[in-house]
């Protein structure tokens, strides 16, 4: 295998070829597509360069492209990316640009784009209609944004002659600048905190305040500050935050000016997006992560709301970080970037209190006050008989109830699911492709693996004693479900998990159910802890809060601090003071004690003392590298010979290598590289990484600089 080999072609009309532009050359008998790295005009004979090369100079067969697909800006930038997550150009390159123009492809992209367009007012009947009648009245929109701030409307509006989708070659008729003034004042500490970006001498903020403290309203002011002086703006949030309520409001205040690009667009839709930046019909981009690499050519900030969140992190190869890239691109720019969060990574923070950062915090929330927490031991309840409802949170729901007001109930159900577990042996039943238990789900009776898919009955016998007798172990959200449905018979519950929303828009469509206040539960995994905001939600209950406190990952406090948090600010949103109780066995752990309280910074010390014992991040810099294949002895011995090598270098400390999880019948390996510095830890991993000849079919080898987990 090689990596980032280049090679050289010729070409007669050498005039019209660029860097960053896209070739279609032959290699050995295939024919693929390229980037022009380089050109080099010749001055000496084509027999001189073969003779250099030592291989036949062939001709390139055809120029892709009229103009670079990358500016210089990109294609720095995916050279950049590739030596610091120690992965192939051509990966960065593909992860860069959207499918319709990935470097794979040959095909020229149509440069249509789709616009609603009002065409009968008399029409628009419901109320999320009338909602969407007032967006079209300001004229077109293009279809991609409609959808994601109306979900399912379109169609209706079809069907009965409302609306028009109108394709058009790309239109240059949304440049004029219709941004709009909030409808309130900004707050003291609002003010202030939008003066320390704009005098800040250093490029990185981190704005670190609750949910509620008025963040996203800062953006928007420093958003409208840039574009009025013509500049780009980049809002970056996680895909769960990014809402239709979210969208929504920035529309509100954007207009026309605002581009809206996340992972659930189609290829069309996406490119549209890209083209709106790429053409300057729009300042300001709201999106996740991959929108990082949007042709802006003159940003004037870049805000990652919520950095913490392990979405900014791509799990395949390049496992970039938007922060990180985020960064390079600002200082290309000469721009800001603004990293905000209530519960930063420990990295983010350590470094804002070190000043590499600029550090500002937002000590209030807006409209309310913090919710009153409730920790509850879990221990003493159960002697009570009371093992997965304690009586408190009962009484709880209970009065909400009786108030019409609503509950949110969360399950921290991370590596905890209800598994069959044999009453005679104890035998556990495991994935036949994983080394990793089945889950199983009552209502289809089956064993399912969470990992790799797999299904199968739950009516078997045991396969080492024969016995038919099972225990059922755990705590998985149908159970909870029966539970609070025996406790509270006359209460409408609603469930939202990985099998309630499999369903395309099933997500949505619960969220929406629950708003109208058509229930009185919603109860649900983390994919409930973050970004809802209704006002009639008054309880928020977290069960098995510590669940992942048992783990072995370096990371697991702070997840389980920040899920506490983020779902507590779900609480108490509206007129309503807000109340929380946290279900745990162990209330003593201080990363539940803090979480409980609210209390980043008591949590940020602890937890900093703990990682230097350890020495984990913020206190040194890891690599991962994965080894997996089918032949278990080849990933051992391939495993343990890296390690080896890793070894004998002693500025860095090497772990493992260690023997995780068979998935989908592959064995998989892990060795964990731990350094003081980032750039030599990587120029050593990458020096490893070259010198691998090996057969990818045979085993596959996985870096993953800065692990965010190693669980
Ligand atoms: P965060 O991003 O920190 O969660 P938001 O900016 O969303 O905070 O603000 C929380 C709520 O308060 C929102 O409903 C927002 O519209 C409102 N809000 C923000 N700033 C103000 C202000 N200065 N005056 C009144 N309401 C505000
Ligand atoms: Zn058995
Ligand atoms: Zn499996």
């Amino acid at each position: 295998m090689s990596l980032n080999k280049t090679f050289t072609y010729y070409c007669a009309d050498s005039l019209n070829v660029r860097r960053g532009m896209r070739v279609q050359v032959p290699l050995g008998y295939q024919t693929i597509v390229a980037f022009v790295h380089e050109t080099i005009q010749m001055c000496k004979s084509l027999d001189e360069y073969e003779k250099d090369l030592g291989y036949e100079l062939k001709e390139i067969q055809e120029v892709l492209d009229d103009e670079p697909i990358l500016n210089a800006e990109l294609y720095d930038l995916g050279l950049w990316m590739a030596h610091q997550t120690i992965s192939p150009t051509i990966s960065c390159f593909q992860a860069m640009l959207p499918n319709k123009i990935k470097p794979k492809s040959a095909s020229k992209a149509a440069v249509l784009e789709y616009h609603v367009k009002l065409l009968d007012e008399s029409k628009f009947t419901s109320k999320k209609q009338q909602q969407a009648l007032v967006v079209l009245k300001q004229g077109m929109i293009l279809r991609s944004n409609f959808n994601k701030m109306f979900p399912g409307v379109l169609g209706a509006l079809l069907k009965k002659g409302a609306v028009l989708v109108v394709s058009q070659e790309r239109s240059a008729a949304f440049s004029d600048l219709d941004i709009k003034e909030a409808a309130y004042p900004l707050t003291q500490e609002q003010r202030d905190a939008i003066k320390e970006v704009e005098e800040s001498d250093n490029d990185v903020i981190l704005l670190h305040g609750l949910t509620g403290s008025g963040k996203t309203e800062i953006y928007m002011q420093l958003a409208s500050r840039m574009c009025k002086q013509n500049k780009q703006v980049l809002i970056l949030v996680p895909e769960i935050s990014l809402t239709p309520q979210m969208v929504t409001r920035m529309t509100n205040r954007f207009g026309h000016n605002i581009a809206i690009y996340h992972s659930k667009l189609n290829d069309q839709e996406r490119y549209e997006q890209y083209q709106l930046v790429k053409n300057k019909d729009v300042k300001i981009v709201v999106g996740t992560r991959s929108a990082i690499f949007m042709p802006f050519d003159n940003l004037g900030l870049i805000v990652l709301d919520e950095e913490h969140d392990h979405s900014y992190k791509q799990d395949s190869t390049p496992k970039y970080h938007c922060r990180d890239i985020a960064i390079e691109r600002a200082k290309h720019h000469k721009c800001k970037v603004i990293l905000g969060s209530a519960t930063p990574t420990l990295e983010s923070y350590a470094r804002a209190v070190k000043g590499v950062y600029k550090l500002i915090e937002l000590k209030n929330r807006i409209h309310q006050n913090l919710p009153v927490s409730h920790l509850i031991d879990m221990q003493k309840e159960i002697r009570k008989g009371n093992t997965i409802l304690s009586s408190q949170l009962k009484q709880a729901i209970q009065e909400r109830l009786d108030k019409h007001q609503q509950c949110i109930l969360l399950l921290n159900r991370r590596g905890y699911t209800t598994i069959m577990k044999c009453r005679s042996c104890g035998e556990v039943i495991q994935c036949p492709n994983c080394d990793i238990a089945m889950s199983y789900h009552k209502d289809s009776n089956k064993l399912m693996c969470h990992t790799c898919g797999h299904e199968s009955s739950a009516d078997i016998v045991c396969p080492k004693c024969g016995s038919q007798n099972w225990n059922h172990y755990g705590l998985g959200t149908q159970k909870l479900y029966e539970t609070i449905q025996e406790a509270f018979p006359q209460a409408s519950i609603l469930r939202m998990d990985a099998d309630t929303t499999k369903r395309k828009g099933g997500h949505q469509a619960i969220l929406e159910s629950f708003e109208r206040h058509d229930a009185d539960i919603l109860l649900g995994t983390q994919m409930i802890a973050k970004g809802l905001d209704y006002p009639d939600v008054t309880l928020v209950g977290i069960f098995n809060a510590d669940a992942l406190l048992g783990r072995t990952d370096y990371r697991s406090v702070e997840i389980t601090f920040d899920l506490i948090v983020q779902a507590s600010g779900r609480s108490g949103r509206g007129h309503e003071a807000g109340e929380v109780y946290v279900q745990a066995y162990d209330c003593n752990h201080y990363g539940i004690r803090h979480a409980v309280k609210q209390d980043y910074i008591s949590f940020f010390n602890e937890e900093m003392s703990y990682r230097h014992i350890g020495t984990y991040p913020p206190y040194c810099y890891m690599v991962a590298i994965g080894f997996s294949g089918k032949n278990e002895e080849r990933v051992s011995e391939a495993a343990w010979k890296a390690a080896q090598y890793f070894r004998n270098h002693e500025e860095i400390r090497t772990l493992g290598p260690s023997q995780l999880p068979r998935i989908i019948n592959e064995y998989r390996q892990r060795i964990v590289m731990k350094g003081k510095n980032r750039e030599e830890l990587i120029e050593l991993v990458w020096q490893w990484f070259q010198q691998q000849a090996f057969n990818k079919n045979q085993l596959k080898i996985q870096i993953d600089v800065d692990p965010y987990v190693l669980d």
